[in-house]
């Protein structure tokens, strides 16, 4: 039963083969065998698990159906749960329960979705290896001595490893596509302001959104379907229709026009990950697609124009845990100075710590103009070449990360080495598009992502191309040996 997608789930519960309850208790049977190998789980919620799928067994009884009624998710460990911990993965926030639920989590217990528990991350979705957690690292089920990705390492892991078939994750810089890319999942990244982020913990608010991280194309758009929507609560949220994502997974790609950045294929990038990319070109190109080079000339400044915004944004974010209103507190503090400086320098680990002075530096007065103000600048000049791309293309593809999973601590001496593995996925970020990373196929046992992108609300478009790929290749129903 483990091995069954969304869209497998939701048949079988409708034609009454079993029920949300069975399923649930055989997930939940399994998370607690096979976790203590992975560290996926921050926190398990059995018993509204189990009450979930009673009441969405019994709004079946009742007549209702619905793709999501019964099924089993799990929320990165970043959405707001009322009553129940939401760690973000931090000391900080270990003792904190959240007095009400994001929206996502909403909408998808309104949807009928289970939730089993909350996935482990790194500290406030910073990394890129889920090894700056306060829970410990994420072990990739693919190879257990390498990292699953991150930040939402913990739903990449969980999914892969059939713990469940799908969970939430959020995107700040590609913490959904990164880890989807190197647990051979599929993961989609939305439009800036389609997912609300409200209840969200927010590291970088212009950047970050919500998204589903899931094993195929059609699964991803069953769970967009129960996020994506317009929040009044969320000021940057859109007032878009939501269309039916499940839909559009019937396109033909007959004459799509695909472009392919020669920026791309630089020397950072593994030659045998770039073979993959050109057979997932090719395998494209026999679906009727047009390929075509294109040129995205200001991608060099991305990581930099990042790594000065996300770090200041965090800092003004993280602000609010100061050891006053909520979150961890030191002990016996002599003054309120040394109140905020220790609960902050307690309660914060290194990667975030280093992040807070960063940006605070960034944004300090004399150093404006020269970091940040220059990183905005560098922002609009890649928006203005995806938007000139898109005139020529529909879609444009390549990798999602210039190597594969690395060993577990690999990176930890060194993190402008981790940031650069972020370099194919933070344009998206900064420019607000949607994107997509798919299995690709394997390098040394372990999974390679393609990437997609697409102009603004053309999630339905990314879902169809891949969802039409995995219709013709068998690279994201491979299941890691062991699970
Ligand atoms: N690796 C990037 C960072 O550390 C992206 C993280 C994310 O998307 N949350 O900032």
């Amino acid at each position: 039963m483990h091995q069954l997608t969304l869209a497998e789930i939701a048949r079988g519960l409708a034609d009454k083969k079993f029920s949300s309850e069975e399923l649930t208790k055989v997930l939940l049977a399994r998370i607690a065998q096979l976790d203590p190998q992975l560290n996926s789980f921050i926190s398990l919620t059995e018993d509204l698990a189990l009450a979930q799928a009673k009441a969405a067994d019994a709004r079946r009884a009742n007549g209702e159906n619905g793709a999501l009624l019964g099924a089993p998710i799990a929320h990165k460990d970043l959405f707001c749960t009322q009553g129940i911990r939401t760690s973000c993965g931090s000391k900080m926030l270990d003792n904190f329960k959240a007095p009400y639920d994001a929206t996502v989590v909403a909408k998808l217990a309104a949807a009928g979705a289970v939730t089993l528990g909350k996935t482990n991350m790194d500290e406030f979705a910073m990394g890129s290896a889920n090894e700056s957690s306060y829970y410990g690292p994420v072990k990739n089920p693919w190879n257990l001595e390498h990292v699953p990705g991150g930040s939402s390492g913990g739903s990449a892991a969980a999914v892969a490893a059939r713990l469940l078939p799908a969970a939430t994750g959020t995107d700040t810089g590609g913490s959904i596509r990164q880890p989807a890319a190197l647990t051979n999942l599929t993961g989609l990244k939305p439009t800036y302001g389609r997912v609300s982020r409200w209840g969200m913990i927010a590291y970088a608010s212009s950047l970050d959104q919500g998204g589903p991280l899931a094993r195929t194309a059609e699964d991803c758009a069953i769970l967009l379907q129960g996020m994506a929507g317009f929040d009044p609560q969320d000021s940057t949220s859109i007032d878009e229709p939501v269309p039916d994502y499940s839909a559009s997974l019937n396109g033909s790609l007959q004459g799509l026009r695909i472009g392919v950045p020669k920026e791309y294929f630089s020397a950072g990038l593994d030659p045998r990950i770039a073979d993959l990319i050109h057979n997932s070109v090719k395998e494209l190109e026999k679906l009727g697609a047009v390929v075509k080079e294109i040129s995205l000339p200001n991608m060099q400044h991305a990581i930099p124009a990042y790594y000065v915004i996300a770090p200041a944004e965090a800092s003004s974010n993280l602000s609010r845990f100061d050891g006053v209103r909520f979150g961890y507190r030191c002990e016996d503090p002599k003054n309120l100075i040394d109140l905020y400086k220790r609960s902050r320098g307690e309660g914060f680990g290194p990667e975030v710590q280093r992040r807070i002075m960063v940006g605070a530096y960034a944004l300090s007065a004399g150093y404006y103009d020269a970091y940040y103000l220059k990183a905005q600048k560098i922002r609009r000049l890649i928006k203005n070449d995806f938007m000139a791309a898109f005139n020529e293309v529909d879609i444009i593809l390549g990798p999602t990360t210039p190597n594969p999973a690395w060993k577990l601590g690999a990176k930890n001496s060194d993190p402008v080495a981790a940031y650069l593995e972020d370099v194919y996925t933070i344009t998206a970020n900064l420019a607000g598009l949607p994107g997509l990373s798919m299995p690709a196929g394997f390098v040394d046992g372990l999974p390679v992502g393609v990437q997609l992108l697409a102009p603004y609300f053309q999630e339905g478009r990314l879902l169809n191309v891949a969802h039409q790929y995995q219709q013709n290749t068998d690279w994201h129903t491979r299941t890691p040996t062991g699970f």
